[in-house]
């Protein structure tokens, strides 16, 4: 028996009721619920996004079902520009707000595998900016679709299906906001963008049928993150560094201006060679990184907080299309299929991928196929996925099956790495792929391997330029070392 359903917007109640046709429930308001919410008003269904969390119309901090959103999220220039399609005009806005943005090669300072990537113009645009600003501009956008309902304070607690259990029909709701008895609300689709602690598999169960089988990458990292208050010229006019961690030292760091001023700094470690949170053991441990560039700035700045932690222990892929059953009606998305080593940035873009996936896949009735969207999911993580695979695996300590192609492709993204400190064209064709913009068989054109290549031979003769003062001769002598080696 369905009931009816009222449901809190901000301050005003929604009264919600009917049989669910026409309309799709989104099960957590962070980017890819907000994502997906953009894509199917556009199917003329009334969208209600229901979230654990209050989050009123000048919500702009940190919230507790993202606990995430206090460190550095990185926006990878794919995402970008798929954002930019969905919100016109959504980088001036957050450029406006105080974000900086610029170029990836050209304002940021890339040092991966232990080398400094050449300075060039790579055509890569990003913008450095919180987690929880760009929630707020993403969410703000969306809130003007007049077809899109939010209902914040809500738990969804199971699912509804038809007694056949073939096809999801709703979600059950708890109000949490003036502790309502449950209650049910009916739609024709329901998206799960409930993340990484995806109830879905639970739910599946509950439904008789199996969970998906989960594939895990266990890194065992840890962040731990401050804000500063730092000269605007700290790194020499650009607004970005990171450091990747290499296999010699599983440790690495972001530094990056963001709006209002401040700077933000990441600390991580893989191997449970975490960054402390006392104030002086994360600068000490931002001095023991490779490149001095983060542990000096730090020295030269005021801190505006403590330093707070985050455990990450393993990258986790939810199998969902190797199910042989899954009801019709619910579509899992973002983190809550995979949720990938944050070291890499990816997420985001991942879930912006998924929009644009369940952009096509819905159809203008609201008509969907659950087999396909999990496929063309699955899919679109693959890449992503892969990278994460093939980046922690070349950490030795880092437990997974080494196999013949995981191996061979560590040693020659080993070698594009040295090699783009000193070749411009190579840093831009790695940070095409790193930034999901190009796809990662670009990396092994022939003329790109050839240089690759030849980049022992050329190293061993002096570069013109190398030396160039933001690159550093220390670095560039490291570099050509190694290169030679
Ligand atoms: C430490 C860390 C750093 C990261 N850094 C980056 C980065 O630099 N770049 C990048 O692109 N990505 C990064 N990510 C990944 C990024 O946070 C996610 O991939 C991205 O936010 C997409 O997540 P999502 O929307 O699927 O889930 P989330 O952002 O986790 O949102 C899930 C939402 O669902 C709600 N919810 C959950 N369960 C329920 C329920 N039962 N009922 C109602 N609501 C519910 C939660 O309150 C929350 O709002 C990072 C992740 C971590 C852990």
């Amino acid at each position: 028996m369905v009931r009816t359903c009222s449901l809190a917007r901000d301050d005003e109640e929604v009264a919600v009721d009917g049989d669910g046709e026409g309309r799709a429930v989104v099960v957590g308001g962070g980017i890819a619920g907000l994502l997906a919410a953009r894509v199917l008003a556009e199917r003329e269904l009334d969208v209600l996004v229901l979230d654990r969390d209050g989050f009123g119309p000048d919500r702009s901090g940190p919230r507790r079902g993202v606990p995430q959103g206090r460190h550095i999220h990185a926006l990878l220039p794919r995402g970008r520009q798929i954002l930019e399609q969905l919100f016109a005009g959504i980088t001036r806005q957050l450029v406006d707000a105080g974000a900086p943005s610029g170029d990836l090669l050209a304002d940021t300072r890339l040092h991966l595998g232990g080398h400094r990537f050449a300075r060039t113009h790579a055509d890569l645009t990003t913008v450095s900016v919180s987690r929880p600003c760009l929630e707020a501009a993403i969410r703000g956008r969306v809130r003007e679709l007049y077809n899109v309902t939010f209902a914040p304070a809500c738990d969804v607690l199971g699912l509804v299906t038809t007694p056949d259990r073939r096809r999801v029909r709703g979600v059950r709701v708890l109000r949490r906001a003036d502790g309502s008895a449950e209650e049910v609300l009916t739609a024709g689709l329901v998206v799960d963008a409930m993340g990484r602690g995806s109830r879905t598999p639970r739910w599946l169960r509950q439904i008789g049928c199996a969970p998906p089988r989960e594939e895990r990458v266990v890194s065992d990292l840890g962040y731990a993150t401050r804000h500063y208050r730092l000269p605007h010229e700290v790194l020499g006019g650009d607004w970005g560094t990171l450091q990747g961690p290499t296999s010699a030292r599983p440790r690495g760091g972001v530094l990056a201006r963001i709006e209002g001023d401040r700077w933000i700094v990441t600390l991580f470690g893989l191997l449970a060679d975490h960054p402390p949170t006392d104030p002086e053991g994360f600068v000490d441990f931002a001095d023991s990184l490779t490149f001095p560039d983060v542990g000096r700035a730090l020295r030269a700045g005021e801190p505006l907080d403590g330093p707070i932690a985050f455990r990450f222990p393993a990258s986790v892929r939810r199998r969902y299309e190797r199910l042989r059953r899954f009801p019709e009606g619910l579509l899992p998305i973002g983190d809550a299929v995979c949720s990938l080593n944050p070291i890499y940035g990816q997420g985001m873009t991942v879930a912006a991928l998924h929009a644009l996936a369940l952009r096509d896949h819905v159809g203008p009735d609201g008509s969907s196929d659950a087999r396909q969207w999990l496929r063309s999911t699955a899919r679109i993580v693959d890449v992503p996925w892969d990278m994460v695979v093939g980046g922690d695996l070349a950490i030795p300590g880092v437990e997974g099956p080494r196999t013949a192609k995981v191996r061979l492709l560590g040693a020659y993204v080993a070698r594009l790495h040295a090699a783009a400190a000193l070749d411009p064209g190579l840093a831009v064709a790695f940070a095409r792929v790193m930034a999901m913009v190009d796809p990662p068989e670009a990396l092994l054109r022939p003329s790109t391997a050839a240089r690759v290549l030849l980049a022992r031979q050329r190293a061993a003769r002096p570069v013109p330029g190398a030396s160039s003062p933001r690159t550093g001769p220390d670095a560039t002598e490291r570099v050509q070392e190694e290169i030679a080696r």
